[in-house]
């Protein structure tokens, strides 16, 4: 399960200081499905990073999966972070010296997988890449690039799942294509899905959506009673 108890972060410093996230609270059941939405600048990434343990909170308390990030040492974070969180972002974020096969592979193997090029063929043959391994990123459309990304992603076995607009840079073809592969892996392995869209539709799709504001929750409803 997420949950985050009075959370506050600040970013930058001097007259560029900004307060970000004020006060959030909430909670995730596993397993559950969240679209997260709201104008440009009103903290939804920041709040992804909070969750995947890659920015820290000034105040409150942040539990994911079991485990208080807000209290974990940096050596303990980089633990959580490859074993607890898959994280897929709009510009699919691949290093382009290593094939498609490699950008999967090696992050598992740094993290101590001793299976980790099996494992990630397995992946990529899953999101239906079985014939791309050996390709570079350049070498792949958007498209393919942001299945690498999920394969890369849900390679960890990671219980809770992150995208920061996923389908930003695709069309809208692609874009179907690849949510369709995020909730069918979601359903597969009974991951937290918690996902960043400005498209309002996918938000619907999802079980919950929450709204947020100038670092705040203005809004969360829960399928069924979306209005
Ligand atoms: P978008 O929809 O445009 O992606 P967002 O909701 O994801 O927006 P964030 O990226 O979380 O917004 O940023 C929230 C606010 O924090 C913005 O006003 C941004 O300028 C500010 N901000 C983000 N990172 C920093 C930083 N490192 N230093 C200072 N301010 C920052
Ligand atoms: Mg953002």
């Amino acid at each position: 399960a997420i949950a985050l108890s009075e959370v506050d972060l600040s970013l930058g410093s001097g007259a560029a200081r900004v307060h970000i996230l004020k006060h959030l609270s909430f909670s995730i059941e596993p397993g559950t499905s969240v679209g997260i939405v709201g104008p440009s600048g009103s903290g939804k990434s920041t709040l992804l990073m909070v969750l995947a343990g890659l920015e820290r909170v000034d105040d409150g308390a942040v539990m994911v999966g079991g485990e208080r990030l807000d209290r974990m040492d940096e050596d303990a974070l980089a633990r959580f972070r490859g074993r607890s969180v898959g994280i897929v972002f709009q510009s699919f974020h691949l290093m382009p010296t290593m094939t498609a096969l490699e950008n999967v592979a090696v992050p598992l193997e740094l993290s101590g997988r001793r299976d980790a090029f099996a494992r990630a063929r397995a992946e990529l043959e899953a999101v239906g890449l079985g014939h791309r391994l050996d390709h570079h990123p350049a070498e792949l459309s958007g498209g393919e690039q942001q299945r690498v990304a999920i394969a890369r992603a849900l390679a960890p076995e990671p219980s809770i799942l992150i995208a920061d607009e996923p389908t930003g840079n695709l069309d809208a073809d692609t874009g179907r294509d690849i949510i369709r592969l995020m909730f069918e892996a979601r359903a597969r392995r009974g991951a937290t899905l918690v996902l960043v869209t400005h498209d309002r539709a996918l938000a619907d799709a999802c079980d919950r959506r929450i709204g947020m504001r100038s670092g705040e929750i203005v809004e969360d409803v829960s399928a069924g009673v979306v209005p």
